[in-house]
């Protein structure tokens, strides 16, 4: 395993135990190739063939690892447009003002989108062990 951490869920989770494993392999890819990249739950769950849902649990542990960290973006339901992204869905407004219709889009009207990226932590061991 490229991040050890992830062994304690495999151990917990028995019946996820290779779709860890191939977490694990994926997110070392995504790791050397981009490390300041969007990891996207859609693409995690085509990438091991599993269902969206079982990626997002996957990506969850590797989250309580400290590996990654969870942004949720905020998008405008008339266009589309980009508003805001947070660092944890309890950061999440209830009504947020939108610079596009110059109005508020509250929660259940504004659409979010959940992607996660390496912990900070993460980046700054690598530019350590690497210099
Ligand atoms: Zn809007």
């Amino acid at each position: 395993m490229h991040f050890p951490k992830l062994e304690t869920y495999q151990a917990k989770h028995v019946a996820l135990r290779e779709s860890i494993r191939a977490l694990d392999g994926y997110l070392y890819e995504l790791f050397e190739s981009s490390p300041k990249g969007d990891i996207s739950p859609p693409l995690v769950a085509k990438r091991l063939r599993i269902e969206e849902a079982i990626a997002l649990v996957l990506l969850m542990f590797a989250h309580k690892s400290g590996i990654i960290t969870p942004r949720y973006f905020v998008y405008c339901p008339n266009n589309e447009d980009f508003i805001a992204s947070y660092s944890s869905s309890k950061e999440l407004p209830k009504t947020i003002d939108c610079p596009y219709d110059e109005k508020q889009h509250d929660s259940n009207e504004y659409f979010t989108e959940l992607t996660f990226q390496f912990s900070a932590d993460l980046l700054s061991q690598s530019t350590n062990s690497s210099a």
